[in-house]
This record gives C-alpha cells, sequence and structure tokens, in this order.
C-alpha cells in the first residue's frame, strides 16, 4: 500500500468462507498485518495460559468464547504489534458487543475501519470444505490447507514450517454444524450493523487469492478518497 496511511479491514463470512487463507494472502502479497482471534485463542490454549483454559470448553464445542476472554487476549496481542500497516481482523468481531467494544479500541488506538469485506460462499460448499482443512499444529504458525484445494507439496507437511498437519478438534461435523448455526445467529447480525456505516463490501469467488486482490483494491480506493 502505498499511502502511508493505515486502515483496519474486518474480514467477514461464515466459517469455511476462506478468511484465513485470505488474510494470509494479504500479509504476503500486500505488506498488510494480520491478527486472528481463533489463532490467539488456539495458541492461548495450546500454552494452558489461565484464559486459554476459560476458552477450551467453548471451542470445542464451537461456540463463542465469552467477549471479555477475547477481547483481553486481543487487547494484549495488539499493544505488541507494529500498526504501521494495514491490519486485517480475521474473526473478530463475531457479534454486536464484539463490534462496539472494537469501536472503542480503534477510537483509543487513532486508527479507522476502512473495510468490512464480506466473503460469501454457498451453504453447501461450507462444510466439504471445512472437513477437507488441516492446519498446522505449530501456534505460531497454524497455515491452513486444504486436501483439495490447496494441498501442501508433502502430505500432511507444512510447506511453511516443516510441521506436522492437524485437523482442529472443532472440526468435527457436527461441531461444524453449530458454528454455522452460531454464524447465523451471532454474527450474520453485524452485516446489518455495518450497513449504515456505508463500509460494507461482498466478496464472492471460488479463489480466494481473487478475494485477496479485490479486498486489496477496495483498500486502495479508500485510502484515495479520503
Ligand atoms: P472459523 O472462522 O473457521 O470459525 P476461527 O479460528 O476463527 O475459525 O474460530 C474458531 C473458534 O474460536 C470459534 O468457533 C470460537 O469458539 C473461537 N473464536 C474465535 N474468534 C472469536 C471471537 N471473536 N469471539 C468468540 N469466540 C471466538
Ligand atoms: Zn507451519
Amino acid at each position: 500500500m502505498s499511502s502511508g496511511r493505515s486502515n483496519v479491514i474486518i474480514l467477514l463470512g461464515p466459517p469455511g468462507a476462506g478468511k484465513g487463507t485470505i488474510a494470509s494472502d494479504l500479509v504476503d502479497r500486500y505488506e498488510m498485518t494480520t491478527v486472528s482471534t481463533g489463532n490467539i485463542l488456539r495458541s492461548a490454549m495450546k500454552r494452558q495460559t489461565e484464559l486459554g483454559k476459560k476458552a477450551k470448553s467453548y471451542m470445542d464445542a464451537g461456540s463463542l468464547v465469552p467477549d471479555e476472554i477475547v477481547l483481553e487476549l486481543l487487547v494484549s496481542h495488539i499493544s505488541q504489534m507494529d500498526l504501521s500497516r494495514n491490519l486485517i481482523l480475521d474473526g473478530y468481531p463475531r457479534n454486536v458487543a464484539q463490534a462496539r467494544s472494537l469501536s472503542t479500541l480503534l477510537g483509543k488506538l487513532g486508527i479507522p475501519l476502512g473495510l468490512v469485506a464480506n466473503v460469501e460462499v454457498d451453504d453447501s460448499e461450507l462444510i466439504e470444505r471445512i472437513l477437507s482443512r488441516r492446519t498446522c499444529s505449530k501456534s505460531d504458525c497454524q497455515a491452513v490447507y486444504n486436501t483439495r484445494y490447496s494441498p501442501t507439496k508433502q502430505p500432511g507437511i507444512c510447506d511453511r514450517c516443516q510441521s506436522p498437519l492437524i485437523t482442529r478438534s472443532d472440526e468435527t461435523e457436527e461441531v461444524i454444524q453449530h458454528r454455522l448455526r452460531v454464524y447465523q445467529e451471532q454474527t450474520q447480525p453485524l452485516l446489518s450493523h455495518y450497513k449504515s456505516t456505508n463500509l460494507l463490501r461482498h466478496y464472492s469467488h471460488k479463489d480466494s487469492s481473487v478475494i485477496a486482490d479485490l479486498v486489496a483494491k477496495d483498500v486502495e480506493k479508500i485510502n484515495v478518497e479520503i
């Protein structure tokens, strides 16, 4: 990005929409920074921190972790980040209360919300995509692959760090169904919440790198418009 002014970009979309892949693509190819609350939570769980232990039962069940736990982890993570680049939020906010907390947080940090990117995928595709998803087991990598769409060079081994890949414990068909319901009930209302801000854009394409390109273009436009 050329403007030297940083924005926050929210990635919205159901589980399986490819938000993590789109975010890492924007980081690699467009020099953005990303923070994923799912990754932060999984890493806290693995390290068995106090908050990680509290989050575990919610995550295993595919429910949302209580807002105050996620916010605390997010704030401490963001406070250590370089915020001079465009920041992509993957997985936050997940409900209207979190959207309000985020707005307060960004106000304090003095970084504007530039874009709410909603990734749309047919329901019928989501479950299949999630079931063929494999995640790197190393907490500070957590790269996501798909045995069908984006396989690793060596089966079962992460291309980035050579650690073994795993199927996440919340990726059984039953838990996925629950996560999709949680998305519809709690996260989808964010679409009407953000509609009035004029920052909401919708993206739909099978190839997540095409979506990353479109998002990056829109981010450039915002910088020019302001
Ligand atoms: P996906 O987008 O595929 O659902 P994530 O890695 O973003 O996967 O989230 C996995 C789990 O982490 C969620 O099911 C939920 O339990 C928890 N989680 C992640 N982000 C949040 C959040 N902002 N608020 C509450 N829980 C969250
Ligand atoms: Zn890895």
